[in-house]
C-alpha cells in the first residue's frame, strides 16, 4: 500500500482519477476461436498485403522517410470512395486516436457532452481524460435511445451508430432532424459498423456544420492490426482536429498503414463479397440462437448482443471459454445478463452454436 501511494506521487492528479477502457482479450496463442473484439474473421483484401511488399520495395517511400505530413494519397482515396472533399478529411492511428483527437479539440473546455449509458465505452474513458462533464441518455427497455430529450446545457453528443455493444442502428433522417434541431450542438456519429447494414450519415457532412462522422479500417476492411481511421467534416471542425494533432505528432499514419489503405479501398470486390458475407452470417447466427431459446437485439453491426431466458450469461461466457470460444462479457449492470458475440466464419458460428447447444441441452 505505502509503495503504491509512493510510486504515485509523481503521477498528474487527472491521471490517479483515470479508469481506462479495457479492450477485449487478446490471448498470446492462437488456439481460440476469437469471437470478442469485433475483429473481420478474414484477413483485409490480398491486395493489402501485395501494396505493402510494394511499399517496402520501392526506394522512393522507404521506411527511412517520414510519411507523407497530411497523408494527401490515402485522402484523395477516401474522399473518391466517399464522394467528399479532400479537406473534410481527417487520418488517423485507428478510430480511437482520432476519436481521442476530437474529444480534445471539439468536446473539452465546451460543456457538458451527452452520450448513451450503453456505447463504446472508450468515451467516457477518454471523458475522464480530457475532464469533460457527461450526460448519460436512458436506453429504454428495448435497448433504443432518444436524442430529442437530451435536456438543457448540452453542447455535445456522441454516439455510435450502430450502437456499440447493441447494434442498433437509428436512421440517417432521424439523425439529419437532430442536426436541424440544433445547430449549436456538435453531434459525433462513430461509424464503426456502419459497413455492415446502417445507413452511413457520410452525405449530411456536405450540408451541416455541426456534424462529423468518424470510420474505421479496422472491422469491415480486416485492417485492426494496421491502426487506420478518420474523421469527416465541415473543414472548420477538420482544422481543428489537424491543430491538435499538429501541436501531438505530426505523422500519427505510418507508410505501410497509408498504403495498406489505399489498396483496401480500391478493392471493393472484396468489400462487397467478406461484406455480404458477414451479413449472412450474422442472419444464420440470430435464427439459431433464437431457436435455441436466446433473445437477440435486431443487429446492424459485425456482432450481436444476446441473452438466454435461462442461463446465466457468465455461465455461458466461462463455459465457451473453457471450450477455447472467446466473447465479450460486460460488467454494466443494463447488459450484466447479455453476452455480446462478434460474427465469425460459418464454420466458426456453427462450432459456436455446437457449444451453446451442449449449454442448452443440459437444462
Ligand atoms: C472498434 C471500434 C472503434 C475503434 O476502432 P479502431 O479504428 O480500431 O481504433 C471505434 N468505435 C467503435 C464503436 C468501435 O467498436
Amino acid at each position: 500500500m505505502s509503495k503504491q501511494r509512493l510510486s504515485r506521487k509523481f503521477w498528474n492528479p487527472i491521471v490517479k482519477n483515470l479508469s481506462p477502457y479495457t479492450p477485449g482479450e487478446q490471448p498470446l496463442n492462437n488456439d481460440y476461436i476469437k469471437l470478442n473484439t469485433n475483429e473481420n474473421p478474414t484477413g483485409p483484401s490480398p491486395q493489402v498485403k501485395a501494396a505493402i511488399i510494394a511499399t517496402l520495395k520501392n526506394k522512393g517511400s522507404v521506411l527511412r522517410l517520414y510519411p507523407e505530413a497530411e497523408n494527401e494519397n490515402l485522402k484523395k482515396s477516401i474522399a473518391q470512395s466517399l464522394n467528399i472533399g479532400v479537406n473534410q478529411i481527417f487520418i488517423g492511428n485507428g478510430s480511437d486516436e482520432v476519436l481521442a483527437f476530437c474529444f480534445q479539440a471539439l468536446f473539452a473546455g465546451r460543456g457538458t457532452l451527452a452520450l448513451p449509458e450503453i456505447t463504446y465505452s472508450f468515451y467516457p474513458s477518454l471523458a475522464r481524460l480530457f475532464e469533460i462533464e457527461m450526460k448519460l441518455i436512458a436506453l429504454a427497455n428495448d435497448f433504443t435511445f432518444n436524442l430529442n430529450d437530451l435536456g438543457s446545457n448540452i453542447k455535445s453528443v456522441i454516439f455510435a451508430n450502430p450502437n456499440a455493444t447493441t447494434g442498433i442502428a437509428m436512421k440517417k433522417k432521424y439523425i439529419q432532424d437532430f442536426l436541424i434541431k440544433n445547430p449549436n450542438l456538435l453531434t459525433i456519429v462513430d461509424e464503426a459498423y456502419v459497413d455492415f447494414g446502417a445507413q452511413t450519415c457520410v452525405p449530411l457532412v456536405k450540408k451541416f456544420k455541426n456534424i462529423l462522422v468518424t470510420q474505421t479500417f479496422s472491422k469491415s476492411r480486416g485492417l485492426a492490426g494496421m491502426r487506420l481511421g478518420f474523421a469527416v467534416g465541415d473543414i472548420n471542425l477538420i482544422a481543428a482536429l489537424n491543430r491538435v494533432k499538429n501541436s501531438f505528432n505530426t505523422y500519427p499514419v505510418d507508410r505501410l498503414a497509408s498504403a495498406a489503405g489505399i489498396a483496401s479501398l480500391n478493392d471493393k470486390e472484396w468489400f462487397n463479397l467478406n461484406k455480404k458475407m458477414i451479413i449472412e452470417n450474422r442472419q444464420f447466427l440470430i435464427e439459431k440462437l433464437s431457436s435455441l431459446g436466446f433473445k437477440v437485439l435486431p443487429s446492424c453491426g459485425n456482432f450481436v448482443l444476446t441473452s438466454h431466458l435461462q442461463i446465466n450469461a457468465v455461465k455461458i461466457f466461462k463455459h465457451l471459454k473453457e471450450n477455447k470460444i472467446l466473447v465479450r462479457y460486460f460488467e454494466n449492470s443494463k447488459i450484466k445478463n447479455w453476452i455480446r458475440i462478434s460474427i465469425g466464419t460459418k464454420k466458426e458460428c456453427i462450432t459456436l452454436l455446437k457449444n451453446l447447444e451442449s449449454i442448452v441441452n443440459k437444462l
